[in-house]
């Protein structure tokens, strides 16, 4: 380009040159130049129009022939437009791909701009949301009115899924997933968990109903095993079997009530109306159990403020922080300090179960809630723990929108703390 400006200069400083010669020799050197200036000038706007209605075109041709400067300024736009149209080319054949890909995926997937309006969506989920052409733009929480995704998307916490039943059929259910890129715009994918969630309730039924069923059976063993080891006439050689069979009906019996306990939590609707109940004294009553069961081994100590109130079921949370005072019991030496404390902040209430016990080594601090998860299976078969306590403990908490934050270091204790936000206090 910059050649061609410069074959430009050297043309114009020799048609001045000529013009000034016809100039010189006709008697008229301004005349001339002016009108040498003129042609140059025509020939200018000429070439500008030439470019103009080309420009104007509606389907591209190669441009016009032009000479000089003008030539180059032509080849070169034509360059950036073939570029411009291998490019276009190429946005389109991904796109293509784009939609095709998500065209087949099962899975509904939606794009919001950063305000939650829906800016696009593929098929599945236009089956899945019956959306038209005219949603575009709208606000997805007025298709999916479910309160818990409306208060989903406000509190715009997405490290975990949401499943909530679909809004069409309440059998169905579906598992959002939402993932934030770009500026605060959000990618959405949601996924009917249907048959995961009734194999989940299956299994749920399942354990429920054979806990139930093997209450009753292992009541009756339970009673004959007592009226056989209080019989005097009983032979020598009986005793030890009897004494066996008698732990191992009650941690039989402790597992059943766990599992059943579990499985209450986890199916029943919270039917029950949460009721504003005075801390204090479920606490004292937890501590004087503990006092009973640690007979005198460990040190057991309260504060709580007398006028603390909290929403919610009294048999669930004395079952939750009741497993974490027995827990903090049975899993620390004689002479261990064990401290229950209840503060409210301004983030909520906050119940800690702290003590000086042995801890837990890290890397068990992330699987202590799961179920059946214990540290030391032969540790604990003593200790008569069942492995679900913990998993209680998330599920009551779950129920009052408390959370369970486990801290502890080898040698010097650990610490359980419930946390439930401002508004379940009463
Ligand atoms: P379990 O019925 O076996 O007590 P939990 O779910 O209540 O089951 O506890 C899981 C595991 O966490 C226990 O097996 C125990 O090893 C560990 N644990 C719980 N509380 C404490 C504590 N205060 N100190 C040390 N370890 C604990």
């Amino acid at each position: 380009m910059l050649r061609g400006f410069n074959a430009e200069l050297k043309r114009v400083a020799l048609f001045t040159a000529l013009c000034l010669l016809f100039g010189l020799i006709n008697g008229y050197v301004l005349p001339t130049l002016l009108a040498g200036g003129g042609l140059y000038m025509f020939w200018m706007l000429w070439q500008i129009r030439q470019l103009d209605i080309w420009l104007n075109q509606r389907r591209k041709t190669p441009p016009p022939e032009a000479s000089g400067i003008w030539s180059d300024i032509f080849e070169s736009i034509y360059r950036l437009q073939k570029r411009q149209e291998r490019e276009s080319e190429r946005v389109r054949q991904v796109l293509n791909r784009v939609q095709e890909t998500t065209g087949a995926l099962p899975d509904g997937v939606l794009l919001l701009d950063s305000r939650g309006n829906i800016d696009w969506w593929n098929p599945a989920a236009e089956r899945m949301f019956g959306f038209e052409q005219s949603d575009q733009g709208q606000p997805l929480v007025n298709y999916v009115r479910n309160p818990k995704f409306v208060s989903y998307m406000e509190k715009q916490d997405f490290r975990e899924p949401l499943d909530i039943p679909a809004s069409g059929n309440k059998d169905n259910r579906l598992q959002f997933q939402v993932t934030r890129y770009g500026q605060n715009e959000k990618l959405v994918v949601a996924r009917d968990i249907t048959y995961l969630h009734k194999l989940g309730q299956m299994r749920k039924d399942f354990v429920a109903n054979v806990s139930h069923e093997l209450r009753t059976p292992l009541t009756v063993l339970k009673g004959y095993l007592e009226t056989f080891a209080d019989a005097a006439q009983l032979p020598e050689n009986f005793h030890v079997p009897l004494t066996q069979m008698q732990q191992q009906c009650t941690r039989m019996h402790l597992l059943v009530n766990d599992l059943i306990s579990l499985s209450v939590l986890e199916t029943e609707v919270n039917l029950e109306r949460h009721q504003p109940l005075a801390l204090k004294p479920l606490l004292e009553r937890l501590r004087d159990e503990a006092a009973a069961l640690s007979a005198d081994k460990q040190i057991i100590s309260l504060s709580c403020d007398d006028n603390i109130k909290i929403h919610g079921v009294e048999k669930e949370l004395q079952s939750a922080f009741g497993n974490l005072v027995n827990n903090a019991v049975k899993y620390t030496q004689t002479g261990a300090r064990i401290h229950i404390n209840a503060t409210v902040d301004h983030y909520g209430l906050r119940v800690a179960v702290t003590d000086n016990g042995p801890g837990i080594e890290p890397r068990h601090l992330p699987r202590l809630t799961e179920r059946f998860y214990r540290v030391d299976d032969s540790r604990n078969s003593a200790t008569g723990g069942t492995g679900l306590g913990l998993a209680i403990v998330k599920h009551a908490l779950s129920r009052h929108d408390g959370r369970l934050e486990i801290t502890s270091q080898v040698g010097q204790g650990s610490a359980f703390i419930c946390h439930f936000p401002k508004q379940r206090l009463a």
